[in-house]
């Protein structure tokens, strides 16, 4: 699973220093939130734990957008933005791509 976060505030104000969307991190699978490096700037949890909301998903032609929750405080902190998976999954994909030779 490919994430990440872009911190900004509700008028759409980066509130990032480093204006750089932060990559986001499923930290183990099932799990309910991602870590994102940094702090939440609202509550100042450390990691940042980052869950989107579904119903304000969107659909973009190369990703899923949501509005990202601090998972510690509720408030919402920016932009969670998911990738679409990839055909054979992200290990796969490079190694189709890359023309690698499989061993059985
Ligand atoms: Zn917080």
């Amino acid at each position: 699973m490919k994430a990440e976060v872009l911190m900004h505030n509700r008028h759409g104000e980066n509130m990032d220093p480093n204006g750089e969307p932060r990559k986001a991190e499923l930290p183990w699978q099932g799990c309910e939130w991602l870590k994102v490096e940094g702090k939440c700037r609202k509550c100042n949890a450390e990691p940042l734990r980052v869950k989107g909301d579904k119903r304000t998903q969107t659909e973009g032609p190369d990703a899923l957008f949501a509005v990202a929750y601090c998972f510690d405080c509720n408030q919402p902190i920016g932009t969670l933005k998911v990738f679409r998976q990839t055909i054979f999954g992200e290990e796969e994909d490079e190694r189709v791509l890359r023309g690698r030779p499989r061993v059985y």
